[in-house]
């Protein structure tokens, strides 16, 4: 037995022999294998890179909202550097739909950027940051939200599609397709795009599904109403092979351990796909 001290009073407690060194040897072990794990991982991907564009989830960019869904500006700044820094240049969904049939050229590394929900920073505080860098990205819009306080209105969304931002549909009301019947789900989809486009926005192909939730039935549902992508919430890359009506993406929210964590959620959607998890 051994004597243990626990405060600065003499006072101890006894302890057998080798259990402390158990343990440390327990955690030491697992630490290695860990690391070992992750390297091996992180070599996977780093010799062997998937195939396949990211497409980045955002929501809010701005200084003056903190929640989880809020990137401040000089993130997203520094965000955009990194993904120029590592060569990637962006394109949007429909250049990708364009390139799967042969009709356009992807540059070596394309990435598409996206803004969920419609917030109205994505005119005022994250396009100018795009431009600067000659970027582009693609805003999904909540009709029945268009024109509300801190929201795009009817000229942002148009003149947002003058300058390079392609528009697409996240319902009508924002509500989880899943959660309705068949329906109600086509509803939201059709009268969004049509309202968007009567009222004179260039015509809508993209959707975004509400929380990322969809059902076996809609990629059927969304053709019908012509749309010709969708993008869910699973994380991963897309390849021409990928279910159009279910690609994959990448959330970005409000970083916590600034680029590193950023360049780890990208690592984590090639691993995905390096893994085959998720794979539509
Ligand atoms: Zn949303």
């Amino acid at each position: 037995m051994s004597k243990i001290y626990v405060n600065g009073y003499g006072g101890y407690r006894e302890k057998r022999d080798g259990s402390g060194s158990f343990i440390f040897k327990f955690f030491f072990g697992l630490f290695i294998i860990v690391l070992l794990l992750g390297g091996g991982l992180a070599g996977l991907v780093t010799f062997f890179p998937p195939e396949g564009v990211p497409i980045l989830e955002y929501h809010k960019i701005n200084d003056w909202s903190d929640d989880e869904y809020t990137v401040k500006k000089a993130d997203f700044a520094a965000q955009m550097d990194e993904l120029r820094a590592q060569g990637y240049e962006t394109i949007s969904i429909l250049d990708f739909l364009r390139a799967k049939k042969g009709k356009q050229e992807l540059p070596k590394k394309a990435i598409i950027i996206t803004a969920d929900d419609g917030y109205k920073d994505n005119l005022t505080d994250m396009l100018p940051i795009l431009e600067e860098r000659g970027m582009k990205a693609t805003v999904f819009m909540v009709t029945n939200d268009i024109g509300l306080p801190g929201y795009l209105t009817w000229d942002d969304l148009k003149e947002m599609q003058g300058r390079n931002i392609e528009i697409g549909s996240h319902t009508a009301n924002h509500l989880a397709l899943t959660s309705m019947p068949p329906a109600e789900a086509e509803d939201e989809v059709k009268k969004s795009k049509l309202l968007m486009e009567w009222n004179g926005l260039k015509t809508i192909f993209t959707l975004s599904y509400p929380n990322g939730k969809y059902a076996d039935y809609m990629p059927d549902m969304l053709r019908r109403n012509e749309y010709l992508a969708a993008v869910t919430g699973d994380p991963g890359l897309n390849t021409f092979e990928t279910n159009p009506y279910l690609l994959q993406r990448v959330n970005i929210p409000r970083p916590h351990l600034g680029i590193w964590e950023f360049r780890f959620r990208l690592f984590k959607a090639k691993l995905c796909a390096v893994l085959g998890l998720f794979k539509h």
